[in-house]
């Protein structure tokens, strides 16, 4: 039960949020919250739609607590009305506006397929993204494609931007991400401009969407994105979306996972050490300085698994080279690159590194590791050891195997394989396995 006045509690509520969150995020989600005017024991809120009503639980629910007693099944005294439902206003049909215009989005100018290197680890991914805009709507539909930072996603997805605005001039494109996607939302709700909206988005040729693991945890923003979604592939029109992590990972709807699987699923990897050298070549080139390949070389043996970094490496050797003008050596390049190496020549995994860290991170004994236990607690963190081995030396598999104390190679790629699909579903074993990593790669 309330006890004191509902206005009071609010304002009560307010004067200690409002020091709490920037000044634009009280502007935009709670300043527009009114206390409804009606005579009941819960304290009833007037939220102008569901987007603030779920902003405000979502990020404030235990700071609400503190004001607004619980009812006796241990909720919230607190109730919602929304105002767009409470209203029911007569639908005045408007005159169509003009959608938002064409170029209404900004693409990387860098972001070409002339600019992305090939190498193994995404060479499928980029045929995808090349046969999507070459032929939009008419090859994979959705094509996702997704990987870890700094692998080049959004590169690619611009390329396909930009090809198509080269090759195809009539289809209308646009491309966005998917924070972009959810501040148009909440930016046409509030002008009461949502219909325009929904009639742009619908009627797009090829929808560009970046990181889509944004619209994890936004129940109702991912509610518009699955419409939209469905109007577009409906008619045939393109979709490409990014992401950390394959859709199955995600945690969205059910229906919006099984969507986008419809199409492609690509996958983009780190790239192996040519390609990081071409890359690295490639990105000097651009900036005019001259990179000896043994000097690319031997940053590409230290920066591994992430191409924006090797792009940070360029930025700075040719930053030093302008302001010093000397050839760029190893020497330089340890010089000026110092904590942007990943590990020193000397300090290479090894197996025995591998198995303390995993010995560490799983509350094994390293002899237990090394032993033949079959029990569980043993035998998994034992194929983890040789999963991260697999992953991270450059050994062959008949040397690793046998530094696992005589084991076969089949063994090892067993264990391999057994972990890679584990870490599809088990987000626990997941966590242990890059934690075990991180203190590796230290
Ligand atoms: P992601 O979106 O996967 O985090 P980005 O697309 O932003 O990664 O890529 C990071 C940087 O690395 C960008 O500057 C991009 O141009 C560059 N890059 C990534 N992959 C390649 C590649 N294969 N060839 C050339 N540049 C690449
Ligand atoms: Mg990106």
């Amino acid at each position: 039960m309330l006890t004191k006045n509902q206005a009071d509690i609010w304002s009560d509520f307010l004067a200690y949020i409002e020091e709490r969150c920037s000044a634009a995020e009280f502007q935009n989600w709670i300043a527009p919250i009114q206390v409804a005017d009606s005579a009941t024991d819960e304290l009833v809120l007037l939220v102008p739609n569901i987007f603030v009503q779920e902003y405000l639980l979502q990020n404030y629910k235990k700071d609400l607590a503190g004001f607004i007693p619980l009812k006796t099944n241990g909720d919230l005294a607190l109730k919602f009305v929304i105002a767009e439902e409470a209203k029911k206003q007569p639908v005045v049909q408007q005159a169509p506006s003009p959608p938002p215009p064409q170029d209404s989005f900004k693409l990387n100018p860098h972001y070409t397929f002339e600019n992305f290197i090939e190498g193994a680890s995404n060479q499928f991914v980029k045929s995808a993204a090349l046969g999507v805009a070459s032929h939009p709507g008419k090859s994979y539909n959705p094509l996702f494609i997704h990987g870890g930072v700094g692998l080049g996603k959004t590169h690619l997805l611009h390329a396909i931007g930009h090809y198509i605005k080269l090759h195809h001039k009539k289809l209308k494109i646009h491309c966005i991400t998917t924070e972009g996607f959810i501040n148009d939302i909440v930016d046409n709700l509030k002008n009461k401009t949502m219909d325009r909206m929904k009639r742009f988005y619908r009627s797009l040729d090829i929808l560009l969407v970046d990181d889509i693991q944004f619209l994890q945890n936004r129940l109702n923003f991912e509610d518009e994105f699955c419409n939209t979604f469905e109007s577009l592939i409906n008619q045939n029109k393109q979709i490409v979306i990014t992401c950390d992590k394959p859709p199955s990972q995600l945690k969205l709807s059910e229906r919006l996972v099984a969507r986008m699987e419809w199409g492609l699923v690509a996958h983009i990897g780190a790239p192996d050490i040519e390609t990081r050298v071409a890359i690295l070549q490639h990105k000097a080139e651009l900036r005019g300085i001259r990179l000896p390949h043994k000097v690319a070389f031997f940053i590409a043996e230290h920066i591994y698994n992430n191409v924006r970094q090797l792009e940070g490496a360029i930025n700075r050797l040719s930053a030093f080279s302008r302001l010093i003008g000397k050839e760029v050596t190893e020497e330089v390049v340890e010089n000026t690159l110092g904590e942007l190496l990943q590990h020193n020549p000397q300090k290479r995994v090894s197996v025995d590194h591998i198995l303390q860290c995993v010995g560490t991170v799983f509350e094994v004994r390293v002899s237990d590791l090394r032993g033949t236990s079959r029990q569980k607690n043993v035998a998994l963190p034992r194929q983890v050891a040789m999963y991260l081995a697999k992953e991270l030396m450059t050994d062959s598999l008949m040397k690793l195997a046998s530094s696992f104390g005589g084991k076969t190679h089949s063994t090892l790629l067993h264990a391999w394989k057994k972990i890679s699909d584990l870490l599809a579903s088990d987000e626990t074993l997941r966590r242990k396995v890059e934690m075990a990593r991180r203190n590796l790669e230290e």
